[in-house]
């Protein structure tokens, strides 16, 4: 059995569009695609009045250089949330298959699901926001066509062990693709708990890796998906003609020279210390219930009054994101590392509210806090 046959079928036998630049490589005088024969002001050499290769070799090369995989192995998009779309696009029948999720995760997998009216199958993370792969095994029925493990988790923070993934691609195969989003893996303590090699052993394992956290290309969108030959080819089939814009396939690259990997690597080390250092410092303030450990560049902390102390960062122009709406997580707040300096102010804001009696402290939101 081949991986594709997880597919929707209709998917499979779909004629893809043909674009312009699809047909016709070479020549000097392109007269095809009806595009502009003159570059637009301020293009300064980059070609814009042309379409841009549909998977850029350039590109698709240096990424692929960088996860240790082969060029027919990768597809790269406009973020990994382009992947996530296609993915359950060419997975999951409407009305019919469903994606499976662990919450407290990411919120597109369910989104991308529900655009496309496929059911989401919910097994929750553990009390300590481990994964249950005993319980994720046995939820996953027919239906269930993918299944999202987010490592480290957003917006918790934990590794998935390599051990639960391989047991879980094992488990799986022939029954469900096993997507394994790593947006923040280049984070963690070990620096490369990456599971990409293991696409080679599972063609049922597909690995999300994106640019836009540790190699600080947010703005750009440029995410990829790496997964079985099969798979990415069928991908290719269903994704809008020309996904990536010139000028941020030249930021990518720029970001992925030596001399970008050499100022990525710099920062992931600052963002490593100074996410010890956060988390002793937030530890010790006495509005703090718990720092979750955390792998990524961010931190989940439970406070005594989430609220009032999201609105006392707002009024300081300090902005973290409110994830109190997701299941085990109704007291947190999830704060993203930020420069030295930016970490100071959210500690001398909250070190404020602690001692100035201006909120948090001694105001539980539940009555339960001793
Ligand atoms: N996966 C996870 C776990 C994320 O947190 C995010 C963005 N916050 C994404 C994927 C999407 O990232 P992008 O589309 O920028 O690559």
């Amino acid at each position: 059995m081949s991986v594709l046959d997880l597919a929707r079928p209709e998917i499979r036998a779909m004629q893809p569009y043909s674009s312009a630049r699809m047909e016709a490589s070479g020549g000097q005088v392109f007269l095809n695609a009806n595009e502009s024969a003159w570059a637009p002001v301020g293009d300064d050499g980059l070609g814009c009045n042309r379409y841009p290769e549909p998977q850029p070799a350039a590109l698709v090369d240096a990424l692929a250089a960088l996860y240790g995989v082969r060029r027919e192995q990768l597809l790269v998009g406009r973020g990994s949330d382009e992947a996530i779309d296609l993915l359950v696009r060419a997975f999951c029948r409407a009305g019919e298959d469903a994606i499976l999720i662990q919450p407290p995760t990411f919120g597109m997998y369910a989104v991308c699901a529900r655009i496309q009216n496929a059911g989401v199958i919910e097994v929750a993370l553990q009390d300590d926001f481990a994964l249950d792969v005993d319980a994720i095994l046995a939820a996953v029925t027919s239906a269930v066509k993918l299944i999202f493990i987010c490592t480290p988790n957003n917006p918790t923070g934990q590794l998935v062990p390599r051990a639960s993934v391989e047991r879980l691609a094992q488990a799986l195969a022939g029954r469900a693709l096993l997507v394994v989003d790593e947006a923040y893996v280049e984070f963690t303590d070990a620096g490369d708990a990456s599971v990409a090699d293991l696409i080679d052993r599972y063609d049922n394992l597909a690995v999300l890796r994106t640019l836009s956290k540790a190699w600080a290309l947010a703005g750009a969108r440029i995410g990829t998906l790496l997964a079985n030959a099969e798979v990415i080819a069928l991908l290719k089939r269903i994704m809008p003609p020309y996904p990536l814009p010139l000028p941020c396939v030249e930021a990518a690259l720029i970001a992925l020279s030596g001399w970008g990997q050499v100022n990525a690597r710099n920062h992931v080390a600052i963002v490593r210390n100074q996410r010890v250092r956060m988390q002793e410092a937030l530890r010790q303030l006495p509005g703090v219930r718990e720092v979750l450990p955390s792998q990524a560049n961010f931190l989940a902390v439970r406070f005594v009054d989430a609220a009032a102390v999201y609105q006392q960062l707002l009024a300081a122009g300090i902005v973290v994101r409110d994830v109190r709406r997701y299941p085990n997580l109704g007291d947190a707040l999830r704060i993203t590392i930020g420069t030295p300096d930016e970490n100071d102010r959210v500690l001398s804001e909250l070190k404020k509210a602690a001692i100035g009696g201006r909120g948090f402290v001694g105001k539980p939101a539940s009555g339960d806090y001793a």
